[in-house]
This record gives C-alpha cells, structure tokens and sequence, in this order.
C-alpha cells in the first residue's frame, strides 16, 4: 500500500466520503447455532464476527468470583485477514485489544445477577480493514443482548482521526496507516465513555471536536445495532404468530387392533400349548 498523495481533496476523501460521514454498515444477528448469542458485521471492508457464551461455569475454577460474573474477552484476527499474512495466535496487540474491549462493555452488563458464572465473549477478524477494534466492540455489544445477558443498554464505538490536518470520522485503512492521528471511542446508549484510546497528535480544539464527532457516530452506529437487534426478534414474533398448523389425525380403527390382538393371543395360546 502507498501513501496516497491527499487524502481529502474538494472536501471528499479518497473513498468518497465527507470528513464525517461513517462507512457502510451492515449487522446481522443470531448467526451461530452453537453459540448463546453472535453477530456478524460488515464496516466498510472490515468482516467481524462476534460469538458469546454464557452465562456458563467458570474454568478454570479459581478464576470464579463470589458474587458476580467475570467477563472474558477474546480478540483474534485472521492470519487472512490481513494484506500481508499474519502470525496466527494470540500477540501484543491481540491482548491489548481484548483487555480495552472487556473494559468497553463491562460496564453496562449486569454481571451480579450472576455469581461464581463467566461470559465469554470471542471475536474473530475475518477481514480488517482499520478500526477493527471499534466493529469488534460493535458486534460483541449486539452478540451479548442477542445472548439475552441483561444489560444497561447497548456500547457503540467509532474511530476518529486527522489526515491531510483536518479531523475525519471511521478512519480506513489508507487513512489509520499513513494519519496524523487515531482515536477510537466506545460510549454507552446514555454517553457514558468506556473506550478512549489515542495515538498520533491533536491539539486540545481538535481534541474536543474529536470526541464530539466520535460520539455522533457512535449515536449513528446505535441506531444501526438497534435496528438490527428488532429486525431479528421481529422475524422469530412474527414467526410465532403464524396459527400453527395441526396435522389431521388418521382415525385409528379400533375394532380392527382389538380383533388383531385377540387374534394374537389366540394363536400365543395355541403354540405354549
Ligand atoms: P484498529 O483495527 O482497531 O484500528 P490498529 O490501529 O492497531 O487497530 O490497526 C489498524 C489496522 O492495521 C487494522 O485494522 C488492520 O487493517 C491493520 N493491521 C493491524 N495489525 C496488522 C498486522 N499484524 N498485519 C497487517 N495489518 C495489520
């Protein structure tokens, strides 16, 4: 990948958007059979995939904790998912990803309802394509209330960035690799911030614009998790509202088995005889 000469050129950036506009996102909910909840989103080019499990018994044992649940937290990406093939396995990265990741969605779980119990929480990068932490925590928050784990409210998070000096929301690739800066965001339904992370340098004007642009696609990003969430549950309502169909019972010729068994006794009796 090159550095692209501009970024922004005519106020629009090299894939089309305006500096504040988000990538196209779509989410889908109920996705995995085999596991309590999951999620599948697609942001711009970026493919996650979020499974969740539980509330289940902790393993190891020890790791239990008296009076509420631990929440773990696993992110992974692909060695596919990449330009260049990645290392498979767990790396620096990986787990201060999943650690900021936990945190993000902690706060808003009810883990007291449920003592001595883990929620596991895996995220699979199936294709990144920057910002993948912030879709990882998008599809993990849809994945935990498609799992039925009461919440607070749903975690959106969004990234914002600086290239060619002026600050655009959802970075892509060209522009989290070769940008002035990168500052994924995650907030709660209610605007509480549980993610701020930054690399690169912003003055404190740009800082405080950033935050507030974060947190309007976070609001955007909300509705979209939102929206999904009542699409699946509308499918299985209306699916249950069908009347169901009852399928005519055959008579049974009662005569006929009584005659049957009769006959078979008979002919028992004759041959212990
Ligand atoms: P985020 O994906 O949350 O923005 P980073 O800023 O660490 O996290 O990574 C930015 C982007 O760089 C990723 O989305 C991915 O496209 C790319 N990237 C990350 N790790 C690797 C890697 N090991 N090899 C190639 N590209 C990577």
């Amino acid at each position: 990948m090159t550095k692209p000469e501009s970024f922004i050129t005519n106020g629009i950036r090299i894939d089309g958007r305006k500096p504040e506009e988000i990538r196209p996102i779509t989410i889908e909910v109920g996705v995995l059979d085999r596991a309590d909840g999951s999620c599948y989103i697609e942001h711009g080019l970026n493919k996650v995939l979020a499974a969740v499990y539980g509330p289940r018994e902790v393993h190891p044992r020890h790791m239990q904790k008296p009076t509420t649940a631990i929440v773990r937290f696993r992110y992974n990406m692909a060695s596919f998912s990449v330009e260049e093939r990645k290392r498979p396995g767990p790396d620096r990265r990986s787990v201060e990803v999943s650690k900021v990741s936990r945190e993000a969605l902690e706060p808003v779980i009810f883990t007291e309802y449920f003592p001595k119990s883990s929620i596991d929480v895996f995220v699979e990068v199936l294709q990144a394509d920057a910002g993948t932490r912030t879709v990882g925590i998008n599809a993990a928050s849809v994945a935990l209330a498609d799992a039925g784990i009461p919440m607070r409210g749903l975690v959106s998070a969004c990234a914002v960035g600086k290239v060619d000096g002026e600050l655009v929301l959802d970075l892509m690739k060209e522009e989290d690799n070769y940008g002035e800066a990168d500052m994924p965001l995650a907030m709660t339904q209610t605007g509480e911030i549980t993610l701020l992370q930054m690399d690169g340098n912003l003055t404190p004007e740009e800082f405080e614009k950033a935050i507030e642009m974060a947190q309007e696609g976070c609001k955007r990003i909300y509705e979209i998790q939102r929206n999904a969430l009542i699409e699946r549950y509308k499918r299985d309502i209306e699916t249950e509202e069908e009347p169901l169909e009852t399928p005519e019972e055959e008579p049974v010729e009662v005569e006929t088995v009584v005659e049957n068994e009769a006959e078979e006794e008979t002919s028992e009796e004759v041959e212990s005889e």
